[in-house]
């Protein structure tokens, strides 16, 4: 099996790098962070944002079924049978989600369904701590990241001309909140693995940083012969 993680900064391009390598290398792809979104979504509707406690997790938690699955390209989410794909890229579902997931039993359930993937498929995993956690022996990590302002302009262009779309001071607020979450959490923070090759993508495209990271994954492959 080839085993690709991939993690980073809020913003930082993982989704859509993750996309270019795996169809360049005919490979699957995870999205952990909408796995992530899913629960919260179902946390929200159970009407319990209001109370983010250990407690209240756990017994969220434990009877909790979470199912992934993919229509071609695109990652569906369902959780106790309701899909909730439409909402997990709203800006509130963000917001709580980065609040419940350094809980630890969302983060065993979340595993589970992650090492299942990496078992199966050939694939690329992306999130904020498949190197260090999820996937400790993955054939090659990448840290992919970019200057807080940089991060921030891309996710405006992307939706500026949504309805409702937040301002670029929001998206820039937004960001740094999430980015001190996921770094400062007990379980799990979000920090390169020390076998991680660091990609700073402020002034890559999009297509020079898929590009780099296909050759270093052939040159590992040819390697290892994986
Ligand atoms: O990557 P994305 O922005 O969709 O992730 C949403 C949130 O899910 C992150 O801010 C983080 O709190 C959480 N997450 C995580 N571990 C992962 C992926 C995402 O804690 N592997």
């Amino acid at each position: 099996m080839l085993n690709i993680a991939i993690d980073g900064h809020v913003g930082s391009g993982k989704s859509t790098l993750s996309k270019g390598i795996a169809k360049k290398l005919n490979l699957r792809v995870l999205d952990t962070g909408a796995i992530y979104r899913g629960i919260a979504c179902r946390f929200k509707a159970e009407g319990l944002e209001n109370h983010i406690d250990e407690g209240t997790i756990n017994k969220f938690v434990e009877k909790l079924k979470v199912q992934v699955e993919f229509d071609g390209d695109l990652q569906r989410v369902i959780v106790d049978g309701v899909d909730y794909t439409p909402w997990l890229r709203k800006e509130e579902t963000s917001v709580l989600t980065s609040k419940i997931s350094p809980f630890p039993k969302i983060r065993d359930k979340v595993l589970d369904i992650q090492r299942d993937f990496a078992k199966k498929y050939d694939c690329v995993i992306e999130g904020r701590d498949i190197g260090t956690v999820v996937l400790p022996n993955a054939d090659v990590k990448f840290f992919i990241t970019a200057s807080e302002k940089v991060r921030a302009q891309r996710r405006y262009d992307q939706i500026k001309n949504l309805p409702d779309s937040p301002s670029y001071d929001e998206i820039l607020k937004d960001l740094r909140m999430r980015d001190y979450q996921d770094e400062h959490r007990k379980i799990a923070p979000l920090k390169p693995a020390e076998d991680s090759i660091i990609m700073d993508t402020s002034e890559m495209t999009l297509e020079q940083t898929i590009e780099k990271c296909v050759q270093i994954i052939q040159e590992t492959r040819k390697e290892k012969s994986c």
